[in-house]
């Protein structure tokens, strides 16, 4: 049996080394002759395990002290929910921007609580690019500021934190939390599910700035709280204890690899090779405007879309999968989180010039 490299959107590749280890621990974890999974998470070794889990996140993002940590569930779009849910307070509007796909599903959620503001939106621009912040119509009483700071789907991300003011910044960073140094003191909340870059699925993190708990809307569904699983240290119901520790196992092996600036700087040259190597050719290209593209998520086709079958089916032959592009936008996608070694990167490259040579 061997490995492939895995360019799936998510869930997504994790490193072998922790595989590895949870393969070694999967019977018996710490000593107690049982696997992580068959311990109560009211055990001293788990309470310590997940302490443990949440200091390594706040090394590894400089979390600060007024910032609460959570550990829950439901995923990215749970939080399309519980960010009006918690933080409107007294207010009737959010702003949104739009600039893909997931941006326009927050904000269709949060219509059932508040009447959401369009600040502005690259629909039109087919997501291409993020409209010019001097275009944005910002309404300084907003309840927040929502956006997506890497779009998984249209393949854009921010190149720097937006200036919103002294509105509280509401940033979906499902697909490159851990990926860049941030300043987490910009934020009011930082959203992101687990299975793109922090682990396998199950688990989503939040950071939540302390001050703005505790006023959730009435209708609020408790497990919708975020007080209430700040208080709860996020062990209000039980939790997915193996998503749990398998999200330890990134961090530490993230620690391993020298931290976030660390990664920040692979991942720069992983993608900047693949862009590179795409704008040389004239059988690929990508349309997204190079000063957004996501370093995360290369989207790009094929000028020859009738090669699309061949081309995927040849990568795979090759060991490299989950190439497909989303159904809503096709083409082909790239994912390079963390997970994905350089060699990863350079063996994809191989690959396309192989397969431009063949049929370019
Ligand atoms: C994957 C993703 C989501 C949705 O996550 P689920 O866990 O499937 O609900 C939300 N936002 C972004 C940016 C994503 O990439």
């Amino acid at each position: 049996m061997s490995r492939v490299y895995n360019f799936s959107p998510g869930p997504a590749m994790l490193p072998e080394e922790i595989l590895q280890q949870a393969r070694a621990e999967l019977l018996d974890w710490q000593g107690m002759g049982a696997s992580v999974m068959e311990v109560s998470h009211h055990s001293p070794e788990f309470k310590q395990m997940i302490a443990t889990i949440e200091a390594d996140f706040r090394e590894l993002h400089s979390i600060p002290a007024n910032y609460k940590v959570l550990f829950l569930q439901g995923g990215g779009r749970s939080q399309f929910s519980m960010v009006p849910l918690n933080l409107l307070r007294g207010k009737t509007t959010a702003d949104y921007l739009d600039i893909g796909i997931w941006s326009n599903m927050a904000m269709t959620e949060a219509r059932r609580y508040c009447a959401p503001r369009l600040v502005a939106s690259s629909k039109e621009q087919d997501y291409t690019l993020i409209p010019a912040q001097s275009e944005w119509q910002c309404n300084p009483n907003a309840a927040y500021f929502h956006y997506v700071d890497n779009e998984t789907i249209n393949g854009i991300e921010f190149p720097d934190i937006p200036e919103v003011g002294a509105v509280p910044l509401v940033a979906d960073m499902s697909s490159n939390i851990l990926s860049r140094v941030i300043d987490i003191s910009r934020f009011a909340l930082i959203y992101a599910a687990a299975q793109k870059n922090a682990g396998p699925a199950g688990i989503t993190l939040v950071i939540v700035r302390e001050d703005l708990l505790g006023q959730a809307l009435p209708i609020t569904p408790m497990m919708f709280d975020y007080a209430l699983h700040a208080k709860a240290g996020s062990l209000y119901n039980t939790p997915p204890t193996f998503t749990w520790y398998m999200v330890g196992l990134m961090f530490q092996w993230l620690k391993r690899q020298g931290g976030v600036a660390a990664i920040e700087k692979i991942n720069a040259r992983k993608a900047e090779k693949l862009y590179r190597y795409i704008d040389s050719t004239d059988f690929y290209h990508c349309k997204i405007e190079p000063s957004y593209r996501s370093r995360m998520n290369v989207v790009f086709r094929l000028f020859d879309e009738k090669l699309n079958d061949a081309f995927l089916q040849q990568a795979r032959a090759a060991g490299l999968s989950g190439l497909k592009g989303h159904s809503l936008v096709g083409g082909m996608r790239a994912s390079l989180y963390n997970a994905m070694p350089e060699v990863g990167v350079d063996a994809l490259i191989g690959f396309m010039r192989d397969f431009e040579r063949q049929f370019g």
